[in-house]
């Protein structure tokens, strides 16, 4: 089994990548909907939140630092940025490989709004 992020993680897809280790690579959204919009990703393939177990918690912890070290990167540490993980269906989950988004640059707004 594979996924399109993990043809990215092994560059047999293009990428804007920025950052890549032994855990995790990150690269620009293909559709940003903010100036910074990367998406850190684990190299093992992960479907979803719903797939991790504690053997998994270097990937995880990886994936909270390099969005750190990101956004100092990117400039918008101070002004402040989002990070997401969507999951299954009501999360809005796209693509089946574990993956967090970082997003700043602008004012992002509320999370959620209420249900009317
Ligand atoms: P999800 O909805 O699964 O949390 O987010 C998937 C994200 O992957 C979307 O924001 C989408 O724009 C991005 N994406 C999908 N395919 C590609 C691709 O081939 N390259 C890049 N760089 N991003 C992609």
């Amino acid at each position: 089994m594979t996924t399109i992020f993990a043809k990215i993680v092994s560059g047999e897809l293009p990428s804007k990548m920025v950052y890549q280790d032994e855990l995790v690579t990150a690269f620009r959204d293909i559709n940003p909907i903010a100036p910074t919009h990367i998406l850190i990703v684990s190299n093992k393939i992960i479907p979803t939140v719903n797939d991790l177990t504690e053997d998994d918690e270097k990937i995880t912890g990886r994936m909270m630092t390099v969005a750190k070290k990101l956004a100092e990167e990117e400039g918008i540490a101070e002004s402040g940025y989002r990070l997401i993980i969507n999951c299954n269906g009501h999360g809005g989950q796209e693509v089946f490989h574990l993956h967090m988004h970082l997003v700043g640059g602008r004012p992002l707004g509320p999370m959620l709004y209420h249900q009317k």
